[in-house]
């Protein structure tokens, strides 16, 4: 979000975006769950130019050891972007974006997992990002609480997520790369769809405090839909399974 000046123009003067999306329009969306044979649960979703896969493992051994929780497992996501995933090639290993963006992962997902039935266990939830077309926190998010759903870990509800911003002076749904390069703002919202509970905010850029709540119902509105493509994810391959079993 550099808020830079630039010529590009992001939106048009029939209000079109700069991929031919109006202000509340999601890019397209697939999302498919156990994708992977050795993981015990995982998904791929691709989200406008986003292609990532989550992978789940545990609730298992912990190491090192002395990060074992006697009273509850201990859930650690790692966001990690490809080398190949961006334009210029990514630096492979952890960096500061990729610290922050785990640990916010983490405590989202913490949320929804009923962490004290597994004492002394690690929960281990892997975003790789292969493709990357900005949003990928939210998308990464949103396949992870897919894979963990798949891997059968006992959780209140899924998380899913979206994110809206400012561009041009207008509030817009799901920003893509150059509108997070060159917009105003970009607030990416995670929910317990269930309750509403927020459990992601953050916030890139300025926005008044109206524009914020303009944001803020975009993106919700349009996580309850994508909460049914998660839905629908995890039907179809318990489905696919139950017909196995039947022939
Ligand atoms: N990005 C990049 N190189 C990096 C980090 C990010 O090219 O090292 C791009 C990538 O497309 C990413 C976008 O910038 O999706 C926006 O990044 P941001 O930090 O806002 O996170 P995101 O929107 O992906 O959650």
């Amino acid at each position: 979000m550099s808020g830079m000046k630039t010529d590009l123009k992001l939106i048009d003067e029939n209000g079109k975006r700069i991929d031919g999306r109006g202000f509340d329009e999601l890019r397209p969306i697939k999302i498919e769950a156990g994708v992977l044979e050795r993981a015990d649960g995982s998904a791929y979703i691709e989200w406008g130019g986003n292609k990532i896969i989550a992978a789940v493992y545990g609730p298992r051994e912990v190491y090192p050891k002395h990060m074992q929780d006697p009273s509850k497992a201990v859930l650690r996501a790692r966001y990690n972007m490809a080398a190949f995933s961006v334009d210029e090639r990514k630096k492979p290993g952890p960096d500061r974006r990729s610290i922050e963006l785990s640990m916010v992962i983490s405590n989202a997902l913490s949320s929804v997992v009923f962490l004290e039935q597994f004492p002394r266990t690690a929960i281990d939830v892997f975003i790789e990002v292969l493709q990357a077309d900005a949003g990928t926190r939210i998308a990464g998010l949103t396949a992870a609480s897919v894979a963990l759903a798949d891997a059968g870990i006992p959780m209140k509800d899924l998380i899913v997520g979206c994110a809206a911003g400012k561009v041009e002076n207008t509030i817009v749904l799901d920003l893509n790369k150059e509108e997070d390069n060159f917009g105003q703002a970009d607030l990416p919202v995670a929910i317990i769809p269930r309750t509403k509970d927020v459990v992601l905010f953050q916030m890139d850029g300025d926005m008044t405090q109206e524009e914020i709540d303009k944001a803020m119902d975009m993106a919700i509105n349009a996580a309850m839909k994508i909460y049914d493509l998660q839905k629908d994810a995890l039907k179809r391959k318990y489905f696919s399974i139950v017909q196995e079993d039947e022939q």
